[in-house]
């Protein structure tokens, strides 16, 4: 997965030695093993992990992966984009991640919230003391968080939770909130035309795009063509996605929905105002990413564009909002959710979007201007300004020298 390249930062800020040192590698990484003897299944294995990878502004945040994919370098990886994005959307959460081995779709539910409590068990003093705030990620689910809590009885110790045990009305959706307000900003100032009758390609149409297809319709936007991994499909007219949205729940995919068929690969090269990848990694390479149309790309997934891509679509004119940005929705809402279980306040899912839209638009004005001032690229701007507030973060802890 594509990391900060520190060289591209550099020339932007001042980068003090002991910053870069200690933003290149992990604060903490815990490895352990997951062993449950479960009946009639017998022994249960798994490799779980979990990293810390800044926490100067705050708790480690970031979700509990429970994947056979799961790695202790991805979750490292995974750990260092939140450390990017609490600090860009300027959040007190620092960036952390957790990760179980393991297909959790072969796990029967008593056995995977036996796994949780066994996870919890593992790494309690971590979720016990507020240092790592698990949320629901790639195969864990907001009933999962749930668990967490049972173990803990601590509200503010997971996020993600569902609202009826605390969780935050808004937080389904809060991501792809989160990307459609960036795209809405990046219209009106990179392609100066409002969102409202653009033209829009999504791929990926789980919780991201999904959410990301329900509110661009409801701004405006014609979403002409959607995909996922069972296929995809194009209308010029636009494609009612309340419609999608039933056929999905009923058939399991995108694949056969009445319109013109089309692959994944083709829908990235549709000529279209805004494309939006919303499903997983690394699906823009140097291989296609001369056959881009869109005028501009919005990174609802994380890490969809691979380090030798961007450089082509900068030659070619294509504007991209970068992950750490576009989808740091879901991110604030854990923040509201952490601060409301904190408080014991009760908060509405309108409050979590205006939080969403406060938090993400004032990131996006230090990006745009930062971009502009020193003629970069958004990503590299976004990475400017979250290494800039982490430089800073880090001198008002005394981790690194000050100026003077
Ligand atoms: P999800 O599992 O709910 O949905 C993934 C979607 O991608 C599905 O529609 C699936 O069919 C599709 N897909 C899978 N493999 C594909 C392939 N090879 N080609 C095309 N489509 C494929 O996941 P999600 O929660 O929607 O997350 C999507 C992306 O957004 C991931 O990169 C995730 O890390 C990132 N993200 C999610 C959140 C969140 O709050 N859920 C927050 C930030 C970033």
């Amino acid at each position: 997965m594509p990391t900060l390249d520190f060289e591209k930062v550099k020339p932007h800020i001042d980068l003090p030695r002991e910053a870069e040192r200690l933003l290149s590698k992990s604060e903490k990484e815990i490895r352990f093993s997951l062993n449950l003897l479960l009946y009639p299944d017998g022994l249960i294995e798994a490799d779980a992990y979990v990293v810390y990878h800044n926490t100067a502004r705050g708790p480690a945040k970031g979700g509990l992966r429970i994947w056979p994919t799961v790695s202790l370098d991805h979750t490292r990886d995974l750990a260092e984009l939140m450390t990017w994005k609490t600090a860009l959307v300027g959040i007190p959460f620092g960036g952390g991640k957790s990760g179980i081995c393991l297909d959790p779709r072969e796990l029967p539910r008593a056995h995977k919230t036996a796994l949780v409590k066994e996870y919890v068990h593992m790494i309690s003093g971590e979720i016990r003391s507020g240092s790592y705030v698990p949320a629901p990620d790639l195969g864990s689910t907001p009933s999962d968080m749930a668990v967490i809590y049972g173990e803990t009885h601590m509200p503010e110790s997971v996020t993600g939770k569902p609202p009826r045990v605390g969780g935050l009305p808004g937080r389904e959706e809060a991501t792809g909130y989160g990307v459609v307000e960036v795209a809405s900003l990046s219209c009106q100032a990179f392609l100066k035309q409002p969102l409202s009758g653009t033209q829009v390609a999504v791929q990926g149409f789980g919780n991201v795009g999904k959410w990301t297809c329900h509110f661009l319709s409801e701004r405006g936007a014609t979403i002409v063509a959607v995909s996922d991994i069972t296929g995809g499909v194009y209308r010029s007219d636009g494609i009612p996605i309340d419609e999608l949205t039933a056929y999905v729940r009923r058939s399991g995919g995108v694949g056969g929905f009445p319109g013109d068929e089309l692959t994944n690969e083709q829908l990235l090269s549709l000529d279209v105002d805004v494309l939006i990848p919303a499903a997983v990694e690394n699906v823009i390479d140097d291989r296609n990413a001369d056959a881009i149309h869109a005028k501009l790309i919005v990174e609802a997934a994380n890490g969809p564009t691979t380090p030798a891509a961007d450089p082509i679509l900068e030659r070619r004119g294509i504007l991209l909002v970068p992950d750490i940005l576009a989808n740091s929705g879901g991110v604030v809402a854990s923040y509201v959710e952490w601060r409301q279980a904190k408080s014991g306040a009760m908060t509405r899912a309108q409050e979590t979007y205006a939080a969403i839209a406060e938090q993400l638009d004032a990131a996006f004005q230090k990006v745009l201007e930062t971009a502009g001032s020193r003629r970069i690229p958004p990503r590299e701007a976004a990475w400017v300004v979250a290494v800039a507030e982490l430089v800073q973060t880090m001198r008002d802890r005394g981790w690194i020298p000050t100026d003077e």
